[in-house]
């Protein structure tokens, strides 16, 4: 009979040969495995789950590694890599933009250039570009253009997927939807009754599986994790690329003003980016931009979609807009897109800062990720100010927060600072819990935020949202770990 050492996959079981595929962004430091594998077709993954299927060894699911919460951590048994699907299939033309077809390891950032030099565009932007497109799709990640285009999820037309089982679905949008009792049938025996549970009101979430009445099968595995199955080949929908666009960075004296400055924009303008930088985050970024103003103490970075015929219009608005609110006068601007590069990038720079900072002082990251109501933003953007401006330990508050969806970073240089930012942290996470909002808006659950789901949803909705998992993986074998307490899961050999 056949075994998982016997395929005919590139295999790696040397620790130094494997080590790479144990971290994360996360910082979690003790993953291990007994080896890694990296097929090459649906096929080989398909056999490959088949055996693991049937020998009950975990399988952990692996992009390119820049998640934050340790989904792709294992913790035993097998890594499947996915570095080697890799190809860019087909960029289709329609009148109104078009498709595209990618295996699941291709570069997000390859994949952007590849659709914009015809002339097209793909929304979803996480700040970081290195990601594999297979694990947007499995995080249905966002990032500053969700503030206009939605995450990941609006994107997805068509997924094939290898079950724990080895089967292969091919799931088009449209094709198989839940019933009146929420009930979906996958393939040719699988039924999943979907829980009751309702999902928080906010604009984005990432925590736990998708579920909405009357919903499409295929969004049961966008945002699953590595739990439901290997996201193989993607369909993507894409839309024409814009014809202008105007961005900047502006800075700001008092953060009061920066604050009703995003209020405002929200209502008068048609950004497609509002993005925030605290004094602390600042600070940060002064050790690579020094030409930062040394008044700031706060700043935004917008992006707004132009035309020929309103780019006179828009950045006459803008102007406007930032001299009522006090902007400081040597803020950056950009028309050009070598320029908008430069102010993405200095975007991107400070959560690497932070993943710096992680690193150096080995400590397992502590960033918040909860969105919450539109209503509900004011108040715990005043706890976190509130509770950190006392805390005595670094961090900083920066992002999405046209979204309601800002990033605390705490930033401990010990264990014990550790402790306690992670004490901070639950603290947060309660007040986001008693507004309706979402544990993670967009980096997912992981094994870094397992524990904390159950501040979220009761105990009866995570088995609920398990039974769906025992559904489609009966011996749990996928993505152990990642979102649900082993005590949820079967039990392995
Ligand atoms: C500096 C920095 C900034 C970031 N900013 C953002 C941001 O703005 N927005 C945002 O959303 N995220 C952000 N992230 C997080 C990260 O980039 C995303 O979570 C990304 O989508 C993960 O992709 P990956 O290929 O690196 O996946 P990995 O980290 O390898 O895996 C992530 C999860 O997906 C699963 N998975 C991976 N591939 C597959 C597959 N083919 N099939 C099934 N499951 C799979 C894994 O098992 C794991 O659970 C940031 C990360 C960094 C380091």
């Amino acid at each position: 009979m056949k075994h998982l050492v016997n395929l005919v996959v590139q295999t790696k079981s040397q620790p130094d040969e494997i080590q790479d595929f144990l971290t994360d962004a996360s910082f979690i430091r003790d993953g291990h495995a007994d080896r890694v594998v990296l097929p090459e077709t649906i096929a080989n993954i398909s056999e490959i789950l088949k055996i693991a299927n049937r020998d009950r060894v975990p399988i952990t699911i692996s992009g390119a590694g820049t998640g934050t919460v340790g989904g792709r951590v294992a913790f035993g048994g097998i890594v499947l890599a996915t570095d080697k699907l890799n190809h860019i299939k087909s960029i289709i033309h329609e009148e109104q933009g078009g498709f595209a077809t990618v295996e699941a390891g291709v570069i997000l950032a390859d994949f952007q250039r590849a659709v914009d030099q015809q002339g097209l565009l793909y929304p979803p932007d996480p700040t970081e570009r290195g990601c594999f497109i297979g694990g947007t799709v499995a995080t249905n990640a966002s990032g500053a253009r969700t503030f206009k285009y939605g995450p990941t999820r609006n994107y997805i037309r068509r997924l094939k997927v290898v079950l724990a089982s080895g089967d292969v679905l091919d799931l088009r949008r449209g094709e198989v939807r839940a019933d009146a009792q929420g009930r979906i049938r996958l393939g040719q025996s699988i039924d999943v009754t979907l829980p009751s549970y309702r999902m928080p009101a906010t604009r984005k979430n990432a925590s736990g599986y998708f579920i909405a009445p009357g919903m499409d099968a295929i969004d049961l595995f966008i945002g699953s994790e590595g739990t439901l199955g290997v996201i193989c080949e993607i369909e993507v929908r894409l839309l024409p690329k814009p014809e202008g666009l105007l961005s900047g960075v502006v800075f700001f004296t008092d953060e009061a003003d920066v604050l009703a400055l995003v209020a405002d924009a929200r209502k008068r303008a048609e950004a497609r980016a509002i993005e925030f930088f605290d004094n602390e985050s600042l600070n940060f970024l002064r050790e690579k931009y020094p030409n930062i103003p040394s008044e700031a103490v706060g700043a935004i970075f917008f992006e707004q979609e132009t035309t020929e015929a309103t780019e006179e219009t828009v950045l006459n608005e803008w102007m406007i807009l930032l001299d009522e609110h006090h902007a400081l006068s040597d803020s950056w601007f950009a028309t050009n897109e070598q320029d908008q590069a430069k102010l993405r990038e200095f975007r991107h720079q400070l959560p690497v800062l932070m993943n710096e900072w992680f690193a150096h002082y080995k400590q397992r990251k502590v960033s918040t990720d909860m969105a919450v109501p539109d209503d509900a933003f004011a108040g715990l953007f005043r706890l976190y100010k509130d509770t950190l401006r006392t805390s005595q330990l670094r961090y900083t508050i920066f992002g999405h927060i046209g979204d309601n969806h800002v990033h605390v970073n705490i930033l401990p240089r010990d264990d014990a600072e550790g402790a306690r930012a992670r004490e901070l942290y639950v603290q947060f996470l309660k007040y986001a819990a008693s507004v309706g909002g979402t544990l993670s808006a967009e980096h997912g659950v992981g094994k870094l935020k397992r524990d904390y789901l159950r501040l979220f949803y009761t105990d009866d909705q995570l088995r609920a949202m398990a039974s769906i998992k025992k559904a489609l993986d009966p011996n749990g074998i996928l993505g152990r770990g990642n979102i649900f307490p082993e005590e949820l899961l079967p039990q392995l050999q």
